[in-house]
């Protein structure tokens, strides 16, 4: 049986998009029960700076508390080196950077051009290896932008080249806007993986805006991808699409893996039972998702 790592980002994406800011109680309340309902890798938030996303000013915090938690993997997102020094004296077991395929992005973004962000690379993979942290590079954008539209494949090929080089030591494919379809999630998985190493490509992070999340995530699995990001009730929402959900919801990935007889190590009736923290603690906030309404069909077997 194939086994697939759903890795929760909802603590950090989803928060950071919402205006609201969780109680630390409640994120870590959240955290500890996926982690107790199977969920291997979260997420728990990004080392930005507080004043930029005050959503994210406990994140230190919650990295100590979820490394209590037993076979958790602790991830966090790091924007820059200043960011990763952090993350590593908080004691991440993994970090991630974002690098936007559309260099128009990157510069409104973070100020960076496509060159600048491959010398932070380089800088934190440095870091990551002489602290022993796992470091991984999400290729963002990499499906369309919402400055320049459409991103050349063979620019993202280009880049995810320049990433492993620079020290990245796993890649992710981001569809950071959800404008990725399953043909091209296809074409691009295979592209990228031919150029850089099938293993050093592992991760899909989809967002489903349009309601291609879980198309796109089989597209990625028949692809090979082993690492699926999903946030528990597709929480986030997309600030250029008012309505949409945001990621793809992590209890409906999991039903339809567990539904096709993939391994995730996750009880799903337990997964389920973790959403009433997020209506508790953020009262009126958007949450998507079928399976939580419709319920597990007759005779499922988690
Ligand atoms: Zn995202």
């Amino acid at each position: 049986m194939t086994s697939i790592l759903v890795s929760e980002v909802g603590p950090r994406d989803g928060l950071q998009s919402i205006d609201r800011i969780m109680p630390l109680a409640a994120k870590k309340a959240w955290i500890a029960a996926e982690a107790a309902a199977g969920v291997r890798e979260i997420e728990v938030g990004s080392f930005v700076p507080a004043s930029l996303l005050p959503q994210m000013a406990d994140t230190a915090e919650l990295v100590a508390f979820a490394r209590t938690l037993p076979g958790l993997n602790v991830v966090a997102l790091v924007p820059n080196a200043k960011g990763a020094m952090r993350a590593v004296e908080a004691g991440v077991h993994g970090m991630s950077i974002p690098f936007s395929m559309s260099e128009t992005h990157s510069l409104s973004n973070v100020r960076k051009s496509h060159a600048d962000m491959i010398n932070e690379i380089a800088v934190i993979a440095g870091l990551a290896r002489a602290a022993d942290v796992h470091f991984a590079v999400s290729l963002s954008t990499a499906f369309g932008c919402t400055i320049e539209g459409p991103i050349a494949e063979d620019a993202v090929v280009r880049l995810a080249e320049a990433a492993v080089k620079a020290g990245a030591m796993e890649l992710s494919l981001s569809d950071t806007t959800g404008y990725g379809n399953p043909a091209q999630v296809k074409r691009l998985v295979r592209r990228v993986k031919a150029a850089v190493g099938a293993d050093m490509l592992t991760t899909l992070h989809l967002h489903n805006t349009r309601g291609l999340g879980l198309a796109n995530a089989l597209a990625g699995l028949e692809e090979g991808i082993t690492t699926l990001d999903a946030s528990l009730g597709g929480l986030g929402g997309c600030p250029y699409a008012p309505g949409a959900s945001g990621n793809i919801v992590t209890e409906d990935l999991v039903f339809m893996l567990q539904a096709m007889g993939i391994e995730t190590g996750i009880n799903l009736p337990k997964l389920l039972m973790v959403r009433e923290i997020l209506v508790e603690s953020l009262p009126g906030e958007s949450l998507y998702g079928f399976t939580p309404d419709a319920g597990l069909p007759l005779g499922f077997i988690s």
